[in-house]
């Protein structure tokens, strides 16, 4: 059920577009607008969840870590590596509030987490 005003319910819709890099019946990702690294692709549930807490109630996680591990080999990346990340909530900078793994690779990450 799409989540009016929510901007990745829109891209998933196509109202807004998108680069896509993968699309299963659970799980859609494309590259994020502002990429961090060469690698930069923004992985989310179709379903609207707000965060990762939701997420993993709803059992929607291994879809989109499998979803990872796939787009990493697609992108050339799975092995030299990559990060994985979600951000959640206020301290965790979260900007977007539908559920998303940051898919981050291509090149030496720095050791800081935060
Ligand atoms: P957050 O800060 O919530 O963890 O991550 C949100 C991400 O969405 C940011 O990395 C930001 O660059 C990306 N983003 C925001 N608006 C758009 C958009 O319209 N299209 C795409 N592809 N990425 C977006
Ligand atoms: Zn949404």
């Amino acid at each position: 059920m799409p989540m009016e005003d929510c901007l990745f319910c829109k891209i998933i819709a196509g109202d807004i577009p998108s680069a896509k890099v993968f699309e299963n019946d659970e799980v859609f990702a494309f590259r994020d607008i502002n990429p961090q690294a060469p690698v930069h692709v923004l992985i989310v549930p179709k379903k609207h969840v707000a965060n990762v807490i939701e997420g993993a109630a709803c059992g929607l996680m291994n879809a989109l870590c499998g979803a990872a591990a796939q787009i990493a080999a697609q992108e050339g990346i799975d092995k030299t590596g990559f990060r994985l990340i979600t951000n959640c909530g206020h301290d965790g900078c979260q900007s977007v509030g539908h559920l998303h793994l940051h898919l981050l690779g291509g090149r030496q990450l720095s050791e800081t987490m935060a």
